[in-house]
Parts: structure tokens; sequence; C-alpha cells
């Protein structure tokens, strides 16, 4: 499996969170995703958001600047 990442960047939040997580499987990144999710921003740990952060998984590692449309 490939390497694979997550980049908070990528979704503005309230607290312009910049932490980016990345693996070399899905499952890794799932576990590091959802306890960043609840330590950080306060959610849950469900399946909904499970399935949430899954679908935001991206392939290769976090560019060096932010990628978010809104920069
Ligand atoms: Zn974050």
């Amino acid at each position: 499996m490939s390497r694979q990442y997550i980049d908070c960047r990528e979704y503005p939040s309230t607290m312009n969170c910049s932490v980016a997580l990345s693996a070399d499987n899905d499952k890794e990144l799932l576990e590091a995703a959802v306890q960043h999710a609840v330590a950080v921003h306060g959610h849950s740990d469900s399946p909904e958001l499970r399935k949430q952060l899954a679908s935001m998984f991206k392939p290769g590692t976090p560019p060096l600047t932010a990628q978010a449309k809104a920069a």
C-alpha cells in the first residue's frame, strides 16, 4: 500500500488547524486521524466520523504549502 495523507489545512476550521498526518496504510492513517479529530477538533469517535475522515485521504505525502482554495 502506498503512502497516504490527510491535511487539516485543506479543510479550514474555526481553529485554523495546520496539522497533516501521513502513514503507509489507511488503517494507521485512520487511527491517527480519529485520535486527532477527537483530541483536537472535539469530534466523537463514530462510524460516521471514520467514514468522513477516510473520504478525505489522499495519495502521497502532505505538500509543503497548503492546497486550500481559500488561501
Ligand atoms: Zn486538525
